[in-house]
């Protein structure tokens, strides 16, 4: 694709890093086949092709952001399933990325959108003030229906109280910074990324990784002042705050790696996984490059980290059908498609693979509340294709797809939980409620 920026333009290099993506597109199109909001919409300008295009016309000009842009670009779910499809290797991640961000930088959003985007930042990536907002969501749910009105910000509220869990748990104990000892002879020392939401929402997950690791002689470490990964700000454009937020891992982890060192950064929430490995390129001209860059490189997905080490059951086999949902952060954003799948027929579960398993969920991040309506198409089709495999149980590496398909005929349940209950560990919840059902 030709270009034409100016060489002022070109100095900046957010900008020209955009100019190298842009001009790897042979607008062949190929990526339209497997875009999500193409499939449901038909229309090209909801389609890769056709917001390349916009992010193009936007960046050249230099000037701010049009509701036309920011319309087409707010319905794209950041899935990356272009990425995978594309034949010219365009960094569409990094494109959009960098347009999210101009987008918040020129475009003045109607007030009641800037509120909850405010809202969403203020208490999303914070455990704490999560933990509280949902308590009050708690009480607020069964009211959920009665939000009056047909417009984005009554459906946006809707769709926030109906996400919001019938039951906020308790916070565990393993959550807290200290070394989690290896059983036996250590393997392998690790950190792990806590996470914001998912240590609300479901703390089981980095309990079971916590317990599976340490049965397996890898020592893990629960590092002091590491926090959000920055992906919920990222995904919305905020700059700054994604960078905060980043900053202050790649300082915690920065400290462990120089004090007693660190195999791998285990990640078992995808969507924060894709962003880790991506902090080298964020913090590219920043003063932390090189730290960041060694964090990146040490992050690894949960199934990447059990596939090196060897994970075996100490289980017979449970037969359970499994219908494995690959998260697109992680089949699309980190190409992690085999070992998820091999990890659970070896703990010995039957695994089924839904129809359409490149589409995405409609979860991505704060996308199923920002946009309902997109959002919940995808997630009735992507459990009904769920139901049609016949499992009694839906597996996903990531805590967002977890809640999007966890109110489903299907309970719902992270792959690490049900192999660390075949190595051992307690059975998890969603396995008792699918047997309850069976
Ligand atoms: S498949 Fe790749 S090269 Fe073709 S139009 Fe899409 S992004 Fe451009
Ligand atoms: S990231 Fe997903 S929704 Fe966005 S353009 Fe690519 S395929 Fe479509």
């Amino acid at each position: 694709m030709q270009t034409s920026f100016s060489a002022a333009q070109l100095a900046d290099p957010d900008t020209a890093e955009s100019n190298r993506i842009l001009r790897t597109c042979v607008h062949c199109g190929m990526c339209t086949a497997t875009c999500p909001t193409f499939l449901l919409l038909g229309d090209e300008l909801d389609s890769p092709r056709g917001r390349i295009y916009l992010i193009k016309d936007m960046l050249e000009q230099g000037k701010p952001a049009t509701e036309q842009v920011v319309r087409h670009v707010d319905r794209c779910l950041s899935c990356l399933s272009c990425m995978t499809t594309c034949p010219s290797g365009v960094h569409y991640m990094h494109l959009v990325d960098h347009a999210r961000s101009y987008i918040e930088q020129t475009y003045t959003r109607p007030w009641p959108e800037r509120a909850m985007r405010r809202v969403l930042s203020f208490v999303l990536p914070h455990p704490g003030r999560f933990r509280l907002a949902l308590v009050g969501a708690w009480f607020a749910r069964p009211f959920a229906g009665l939000v009056p009105g047909a417009s984005m910000t009554a459906q946006r509220l809707r769709a926030m109280l109906r996400l919001a869990p019938a039951a906020v748990p308790s916070p565990s104990p393993f959550e807290r910074p200290r070394v989690h000892p290896a059983e036996g002879p250590r393997r392998a020392r690790v950190g792990i990324l806590m996470g914001c939401a998912q240590q609300v929402l479901a703390p089981s997950i980095n309990e079971a990784t916590i317990r599976l690791l340490t049965r397996m002689g890898i020592e893990v470490v629960v590092t002091k002042g590491q926090g959000c990964c920055g992906a919920l700000d990222h995904h919305m454009g905020n700059h700054d705050p994604a960078m905060r937020l980043a900053r202050a891992n790649i300082a915690a982890w920065t400290a462990e790696i120089e004090g007693e060192g660190l195999d791998a950064i285990v990640v078992n929430a995808s969507g924060c996984g894709t962003t880790l490995k991506d902090y080298g390129h964020m913090f590219r001209e920043a003063p932390e490059a090189a730290a960041a860059a060694r964090v990146a490189g040490l992050a690894a997905d949960i199934s990447e980290v059990l596939t090196r080490f060897g994970y075996a059951p100490s289980r017979p086999a449970p037969g359970l059908a499994v219908a494995y949902h690959a998260a697109c952060s992680l089949q699309h954003g980190q190409k992690i498609t085999a070992e998820p799948k091999a990890l659970l027929k070896a703990a010995g579960f039957v695994v089924r693979e839904p129809a359409e398993g490149h589409i995405c969920c409609g979860s991505a991040g704060t996308y199923n509340i920002l946009q309902p309506e997109i959002a919940g198409q995808l997630k009735a089709r992507k459990q009904d294709n769920i139901a049609r495999t016949g499992a009694a149980l839906v597996a996903s590496g990531n805590i967002g797809c977890l809640t999007q398909l966890g109110d489903g005929a299907i309970p719902a349940v992270h792959t690490v939980e049900l192999l660390d209950w075949m190595a051992g560990g307690p059975e998890p919840a969603a396995v008792v409620r699918a047997r309850a059902a069976a």
